[in-house]
């Protein structure tokens, strides 16, 4: 059954690259780099997609929506915990083109909102704290720290008094089946959308 991300009450937009997936070179002598699901990631969409009304901030998907072929790589990358159905069903109305991020922020929506993202430009950051609204910015770097993502989902919960939040956190990881990628497949993957962070 497809997620249901819209009719609530406020808005949560969200990063993937160090933010959802962990991108860390492997150690096993392959020379490539791994990119998999945070420690208890796919929980954290389905209590997100819950709460919150979920829109993409990514460079997987700019114009807002997930193609086919995006989706069915990120449900690899989440083990198949979530499935590509799911993930397309997460949409952003805006879309951002010039590599700003906050472009695909509806600064007109009325509803509360956070931004869940491992790092933001320094232009990004000026425009959030010219607006007073830094602190709806939660810095999520998963590829530095693994449990960052359940003490972001903490502060959301605490922030809006939501239930459900992890009460102790882990470092287990959920790996896909054979999720090593070479540096040359990632650099195809990510060259026509790179973007710094
Ligand atoms: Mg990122």
């Amino acid at each position: 059954m497809p997620l249901i991300t819209t009719n609530k009450p406020r808005v949560l937009y969200l990063d993937v690259d160090d933010t959802l997936l962990i991108w860390q070179r492997t150690t096993d002598g392959t020379d490539g780099v791994s990119g998999f699901a945070a420690p208890r990631a796919a929980e954290f969409i389905r209590w997100a997609v819950e709460h919150f009304e979920v829109r993409w901030l990514t460079m997987w998907c700019p114009p807002g929506t997930l193609d086919q072929h995006s989706a069915d790589e990120l449900e690899y990358r989440f083990n198949k915990r979530i499935s590509a159905q799911e993930f397309m069903a997460i949409r952003n109305p805006m879309k951002f083109e010039a590599g700003l991020k906050t472009d695909a922020i509806d600064f007109d929506d009325p509803l509360p909102w956070v931004w869940v993202e491992d790092d933001i430009m320094l232009t990004e950051e000026q425009l959030l704290r010219r607006k007073h609204l830094y602190d709806n910015f939660y810095p999520t770097n998963v590829s530095i720290d693994p449990t960052r993502l359940q003490l972001t989902w903490q502060k959301l919960a605490h922030r809006f008094m939501l239930p459900d939040a992890p009460s102790i956190i882990t470092t287990e990881v959920d790996h896909p089946p054979t999720a090593v990628l070479t540096e040359v497949e990632i650099m195809k993957m990510f060259r026509p959308k790179m973007r710094i962070l």
